[in-house]
């Protein structure tokens, strides 16, 4: 028996009572979030919720992750389910078509990955690490960039991480002392030492997207010398 159960209910009043998904769905680019594909697309990730997730939730932390051979082994069940996740199409829904994502509102994609995340946090937060990834990607990357990195990270085949916390540098950033070398030909070569990393290592995807805070070599001191990188 599974031990969630969406709250499909509260969720469908919430965005159409509430929130507006009605009025959403009539936005340049959301015209594919109509009502009664939003009311699909939650019904869907219930019964993935509580039939697949919420089922490995006890078991994989009872397990956890194991590092063996020079690798880390997820809990036994997590490969085969993160496939159906992909397959699926759960890692893109909230990501741009143009690079193979479903483009649905972030009301829409809010309300699912609540669900990914009360059925089955360690497992939620491999893909929300991902989105976080692409959105940067995204906003800030150059075309080049997007066209390399995007398609695989929306499609889940290569997962992304947050590369932020050293020993020294937690909460205040400003601290970070990881050092990118130009190479000469536009790419860096990073140096330091990350700790902490969520999703930095697994074997549930064929790559995985380091996003790396560094700084370059006549960067000034503090926050507004940090730049941000991609390591693959
Ligand atoms: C489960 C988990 C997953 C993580 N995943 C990632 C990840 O994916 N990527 C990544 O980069 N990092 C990750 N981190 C690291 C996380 O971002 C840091 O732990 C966090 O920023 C705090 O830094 P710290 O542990 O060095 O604590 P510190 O910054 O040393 O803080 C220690 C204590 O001092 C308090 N404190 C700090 N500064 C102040 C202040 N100015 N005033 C008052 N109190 C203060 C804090 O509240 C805390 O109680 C993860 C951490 C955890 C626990």
């Amino acid at each position: 028996m599974s031990t969630y159960t969406a709250p499909l209910r509260d969720m469908q009043f919430v965005l159409r009572e509430l929130a507006g998904i009605e009025e959403v769905g009539k936005l340049p680019g959301y015209e594919e979030a109509s009502p009664d594909t939003v009311e699909a697309i939650l019904e869907e990730a219930a019964k993935f919720a509580a039939g697949v997730l919420a089922p490995l939730n006890v078991p994989g932390d009872r397990q956890g992750a194991r590092w063996q051979d020079g690798e880390v082994a997820m809990p036994a069940g997590f490969r085969e389910a993160y496939a159906q996740f992909i397959e699926n199409g759960w890692n893109g829904i909230g990501s741009e078509p143009e690079h193979g994502g479903q483009g649905m509102p972030k009301l829409v994609v809010a309300a699912v990955q609540e669900m990914w995340k009360a059925s089955n946090m360690a497992f939620s937060l491999c893909p929300l690490l991902t989105t976080g990834a692409i959105e940067a990607i995204t906003l800030s990357g150059t075309p080049e960039l997007k066209a390399a990195w995007l398609p695989k990270m929306i499609a889940g085949t290569w997962t992304g991480t947050m590369n932020l916390t050293e020993p020294q540098a937690g909460s205040d950033l400003s601290l970070v002392r990881a050092r990118a070398v130009p190479q000469g030909d536009g790419s860096y070569k990073l140096y330091g030492q990350k700790i902490f990393i969520t999703y930095g290592e697994h074997d549930l995807a064929e790559n995985i997207v380091h996003l790396v805070l560094a700084r370059t070599p006549d960067a000034p001191e503090g926050v507004k010398g940090i730049s941000l990188f991609v390591a693959q």
